[in-house]
């Protein structure tokens, strides 16, 4: 029988091993750690949670509540390892890290089908594959994913911007136009007064922002610097950069505001849209806040906050199958925060998936496409059609979802999200005994 390797036991190939063993395939299970560490790693245990115990939101008036409980009706390890290590923390599911860890460890290490190698995997190897190596993948295996993919579609950082949910957006406020109506009007544009201006840039100045890491110190020398950074220059430094009007007057008024921030579309369904040249690493608190000043977006709900962190990822757009097969070659998977998913339980249920593929290509039989009303399908949908040339990573929020047919135009946030989280349910059901 055809054997699978997957490349790091972490959230991700931890998962996708438990998929394929408990379908009776052979795994071989390449972690490096601790013969060799990540600089955020600390332990010797599969799925080490690198930062925070939670993994947000349990209930399903959440996205990634719903993504939870679609997991678990996929029997999958990483949610009845977290299920069973929980501690109180509200409406969240927070777990000790080391119960945890330790559940995941143990299941697969005797785990007749998996066979674990404490070592560090440099090249991508024959046969069938998954990399789940992870935002902070060895150097020389990076150097092997950067020659299969190409220069251009493997990257070492995250500079990213919030991302919004376009209903939340104040229509009447903003006006659709590109800079000097050049091609298609295609951003949606937030005018600000030198009034409002000033007191978002003064509050601006003052926000508290995420310390960076010793190690993501060099995200600075990529070029890729934070708005508030650019504040902190001066005044005018943002009016020449990310908030300059020209060629954006107002059509409502024919005149150009004192200052501009432009919304670009960032789905096919326009459901998305994120704030252009705004990466930052302010405080997730602070980005709403500061983003509130913003006249168009004083309600407007951050579905994916603004992050600066290192983070090796690839361009799905371009190299992925909605099955998270590359496009080049059926028999690589790609799984985990390296596909452009963003957290522990994003990570794992890309795993999820990719494990039952590999799965399935054993079996001979036909690979899975969740539907897009499951937050399974809408995540492996984004990754794979967003625009390949603004790609960030995304965290599963009802933004990816498509909108409910029936629904008046006006209806409640609480009562749209339901109905989502209801309708993903039920067509999980369907899929159960994948
Ligand atoms: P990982 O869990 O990192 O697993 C990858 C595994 O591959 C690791 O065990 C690694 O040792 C191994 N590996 C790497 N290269 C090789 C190789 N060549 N050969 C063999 N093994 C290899 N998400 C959240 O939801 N909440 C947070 O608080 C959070 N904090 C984060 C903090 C940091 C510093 C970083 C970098 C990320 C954070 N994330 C957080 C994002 C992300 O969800 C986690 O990093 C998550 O662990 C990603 O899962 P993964 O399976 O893709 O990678």
């Amino acid at each position: 029988q055809q054997r699978v390797t997957v490349i790091g036991a972490g959230l991700a190939g931890s998962e996708a091993a438990w998929q394929l063993a408990k379908r009776g395939i052979q795994v071989d299970l390449y972690e490096m750690r601790p013969v060799r560490q990540t600089p955020a790693h600390h332990t010797d245990q599969f799925a080490e949670l690198v930062c925070s115990n939670s993994l947000r939101a349990n209930g399903l008036q959440n996205a990634v509540g719903v993504l939870k409980e679609e997991m678990r009706t996929l029997d999958s390890l990483i949610l009845k390892a977290a299920d069973t290590a929980s501690v109180p923390a509200g409406g969240a599911l927070a777990v000790d890290r080391h119960e945890f860890a330790g559940f995941i460890t143990e299941k697969l290490k005797n785990h007749e089908n998996v066979t674990v190698h404490t070592e560090e995997l440099k090249e991508i190897p024959e046969g069938i594959v998954i990399v789940a190596s992870g935002p902070l993948t060895s150097p020389d295996l990076s150097a092997s994913l950067k020659a299969f993919t190409g220069e251009d579609y493997l990257y070492f950082y995250d500079a990213a911007a919030p991302i919004l949910d376009g209903d939340t957006i104040d229509r009447e406020k903003v006006y659709l136009k590109s800079r000097y109506d050049k091609g298609e009007a295609a951003y949606l544009n937030c005018p600000m007064t030198e009034e409002e201006f000033d007191v978002f840039y003064e509050e601006l100045v003052k926000a508290e922002v995420v310390p960076l890491k010793e190690f993501e110190k060099e995200i600075y020398f990529e070029g890729c610097m934070p708005f508030e950074v650019m504040a902190e220059r001066g005044k005018k430094t943002l009016l020449f950069g990310p908030m300059k009007p020209v060629g954006l007057e107002d059509p409502k008024t024919g005149k150009r505001p004192y200052a501009v921030v432009q919304l670009r579309q960032d789905n096919s369904a326009g459901t998305l849209y994120n704030l252009v040249g705004f990466q930052t690493h302010l405080k997730w608190g602070e980005q709403k806040r500061i983003i509130r000043l913003i006249p168009g977006l004083e309600n407007a709900d951050i579905v994916r906050y603004g992050v600066m962190h290192r983070n090796t990822f690839i361009n799905s757009p371009s190299l992925l199958k909605p099955t998270y097969q590359a496009r080049t070659r059926d028999t690589l998977f790609f799984a985990g925060q390296m596909t452009g998913v963003e957290g522990y339980v994003e990570s794992a249920a890309s795993g999820l998936l990719a494990g039952i593929n590999a799965a399935k290509m054993i079996a001979g039989e036909e690979l899975v496409v969740l539907p897009r009303e499951t937050m399974l399908g809408s995540m492996a949908h984004y990754i794979t059609t967003a625009d390949g040339k603004h790609f960030q990573p995304m965290n599963a929020n009802f933004g990816l979802v498509p909108s409910l047919e029936d629904a008046p135009k006006k209806m409640k946030k609480q009562e749209r999200y339901e109905r989502y989280a209801n309708r993903a349910l039920d067509t999980i059901q369907q899929f159960k005994d994948l």
